[in-house]
């Protein structure tokens, strides 16, 4: 991604207990910015092991604020700001239906479901059929296997499970995908990058009201791998 550089790949020598103190120090960091607030989003910073998701010639670089390299085409994990950024304005809570779009590592897929509980309910859809399998393994070698990891074009969401309460996208779409408008529960709210690929894009939060109403706010400038399909580039 333009304006991210990643870390060359090299042999990983940290050991768990660098990669503990590393976490915490991330945490308290983003918490110092002002980017992490909510209790139950913290408790699953400092609980999910970020390292466990990525491949091992990067694994040394886990807490870095770099997307880095996983299997498949244009597959990355996103830097670790980016996950309070999109959770906190989702306001992603206890016993919420979640959908994500872009499953990549599995890590959001995670966080999310320390975060909603054994109440709530966690789907992610993956496109790449490589990444698919590298999330899936990540999440049961873990424990979390209760996570639906599906493969198809998630910009269609995944109805057998709607509802949902909140909708995350984790790759740059052209349009908001009507399929997953239509899967979002009144009162609900769906996160995603717009724009174009390789130029900063705008991270924009959709509110269904209550009455059905939407409203579309600006939240940030980031920059995200494309959303692939009819509603990506
Ligand atoms: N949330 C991930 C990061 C995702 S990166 C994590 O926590 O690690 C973006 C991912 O979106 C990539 O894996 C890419 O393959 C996937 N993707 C792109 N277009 C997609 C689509 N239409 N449907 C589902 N996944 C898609």
């Amino acid at each position: 991604m333009l304006g991210w550089p990643i870390p060359p790949p090299r042999k990983s020598v940290k050991t768990k207990l660098d990669f503990d103190k590393e976490r915490e120090g991330k945490v308290y960091r983003l918490i110092r910015q002002g980017l992490l607030k909510s209790q139950h989003i913290v408790e699953a910073m400092l609980k999910v092991p970020r390292e466990d998701f990525v491949p091992d010639s990067y694994r040394d670089y886990a807490y870095r604020e770099a997307p880095l390299p996983i299997p498949g085409r244009n597959a990355t994990i996103s830097c670790p700001h980016s996950y309070p950024l999109f959770y906190e304005a989702l306001n992603l809570g206890r016993s919420d239906r979640f959908l994500e779009v872009g499953a990549g590592s599995g890590y959001g897929a995670a966080l999310a479901c320390e975060i909603v509980g054994r109440e709530g309910c966690v789907v992610t859809v993956e496109i790449d059929p490589e990444t698919r399998r590298f999330a899936k393994e990540n999440l049961h070698r873990l424990g979390y296997t209760d996570v639906e990891v599906v493969l198809g074009d998630g910009a269609y969401g995944y109805p057998a499970k709607s509802p949902y309460h909140k909708i995350c996208i984790t790759a740059s779409c052209k349009k908001i995908p009507d399929p997953l408008i239509r899967q979002l529960e009144p009162g609900g709210r769906l996160i995603t990058p717009m724009g174009p690929p390789d130029i900063e894009q705008d991270l924009v939060l959709l509110i269904k009201e209550m009455d059905g109403k939407l409203k579309v706010r600006f939240l940030d400038k980031v920059l995200y791998v494309p959303l692939r399909g009819p509603y990506g580039f």
